[in-house]
């Protein structure tokens, strides 16, 4: 007889369906979640025959403790919360970060074949509520695990946000001696389609197989179980809602490829390695609040920037246009400008980024980027607006001003690249 979560087929007189036994919120009702991820009611009465096709994978599974080996690394997973760790609430229907770090190895006990795996949990929430006190949580507690010689951290994380909190921890933590791979899934483990595993045992394998260290995001690469591209912390963004593909380095190669058929990994740019790190951990987890992002858009009046001054902001990202630009030319416009003085005449630093994404950000082309310049507006060069933002909040969490000054325009963690091949050939034009 199946159970709610498990996988059935489900037979009627003029159908057949196969999808997740949900518990019915009625008697008279059969409740079905699809591979689509919607929910589908069948009346009682139409169902000729329920046909279990696989049991759920998130009933308790016996785990065998397996013993230490001796030849394996040490890896920790920490908890964060996100898709990865959710399923599908048979109350509401919805999915809800729900299960705890161990169960993913009940759920993909392959990953003991990895590596000695131990389990943390740090937090079980969605991404897109984490605040700069939680990357001080697990930044914390990869410290502790860095304690306890781990040889390499796995982050189970939302994707939502998974490539800020990759850019956070980059800055936060100074001579990280190990890989933090950070890995998400966008859909959940009760779903035939789910992510999760794959892109699991891919970190562990590049984990266990490479002596990469640093920050890294590992998730698929392509939109079947094939490959996971590792990405850089810094130059990421996730580009898609629902695919399993989401996510591109942006003015940046992939640090790697992990191939799941065949667990071979290739390199795409040099990295650097566990034996370039000669120094002690060092942890700067501090962060300014008061860092704002304004995104510029057609008829804009300078309401939210005059509101920022008034609160006493330090910083402002400013998502401008093209090449570097905002509207601030013609005389409707003029207060735009204004404002953006007045902010910095107050002691705020404000940097400019695209919202082209692609490509790099030149103050000195046309004559409204020579304006904002001379106002003493900082170019964010070819740095995604996220990253700024957190580069900013962190800089001024950490450094007077005239050194946030000073480290702004530098590359510190592969934020800004020196060169972009395709941009720098169009500007040469
Ligand atoms: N909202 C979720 C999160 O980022 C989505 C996901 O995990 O994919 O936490």
């Amino acid at each position: 007889m199946p159970h709610p979560g498990d996988k059935v087929k489900l037979l009627t007189k003029q159908e057949t369906v196969e999808g997740i036994l949900m518990p019915s919120p009625k008697k008279d009702i059969v409740m079905l979640k699809l591979a689509t991820g919607y929910n589908v009611g069948f009346p009682s009465k139409e169902v000729k025959k329920i046909e279990l096709v696989e049991k759920s994978k998130l009933l308790p599974v016996s785990l065998k403790q397996v013993k230490p080996r001796k030849n394996l690394p040490a890896i920790a997973i920490l908890h964060t919360g996100g898709t990865i760790a959710s399923k599908v609430d048979y109350q509401t229907g919805g999915v809800s970060a729900s299960f705890k770090a161990e169960d993913l190895l009940k759920m993909f006990p392959e990953i003991e074949q990895i590596a000695n795996i131990h389990t943390a949990h740090v937090a079980n929430m969605m991404s897109e509520d984490l605040r700069f006190s939680h990357y001080q949580i697990i930044a914390a507690a990869i410290e502790t695990e860095i304690a306890n010689k781990v040889d390499g951290i796995i982050i189970g994380h939302g994707t939502d946000t998974l490539a800020q909190t990759s850019t956070a921890l980059a800055f936060m933590l100074e001579n990280l001696p190990i890989p933090v791979i950070l890995v998400g899934a966008q859909r959940s483990t009760d779903r035939g389609s789910s992510d999760a595993g794959v892109n699991l045992i891919c970190a562990a394998e590049f984990i266990a197989k490479t002596d990469f260290t640093g920050v890294a995001i590992c998730m698929h690469g392509s939109s079947s179980d094939t490959f996971c591209n590792i990405y850089p912390p810094t130059k990421t963004r996730k580009f898609h809602t629902s695919r399993r593909d989401a996510f591109q380095a942006v003015n940046d190669d992939l640090i790697a490829t992990v191939d799941y058929n065949t667990r071979h990994i290739h390199f795409h740019q040099a990295y650097t390695k566990k034996s370039h790190v000669s120094g002690v951990l060092q942890l700067k987890d501090n962060f300014e609040d008061k860092v704002a992002v304004v995104r510029v858009y057609p008829n804009m009046f300078p309401v939210l920037i005059d509101a920022l001054t008034k609160e006493h902001y330090k910083g402002l990202v400013l998502e401008g246009t093209g090449i570097g630009h905002a509207p601030t030319n013609i005389a409707e416009n003029f207060s735009n400008y204004e404002a953006l003085q007045k902010f910095i005449n107050n002691g705020g630093i404000v940097v400019l980024t695209s919202q082209c994404i692609f490509g790099r950000v030149n103050l000195d082309v046309y004559a409204n980027g020579r304006r904002l310049k001379e106002i003493g507006v900082i170019s964010g060069s070819d740095m995604l607006t996220e990253t700024a933002y957190l580069k900013l909040a962190w800089l001024l969490g950490n450094y007077p001003k005239e050194k946030v000054e000073e480290l702004l325009p530098l590359n510190l963690k592969g934020e800004i690249k020196e060169r972009l091949a395709f941009t720098e050939e169009i500007l040469k034009k």
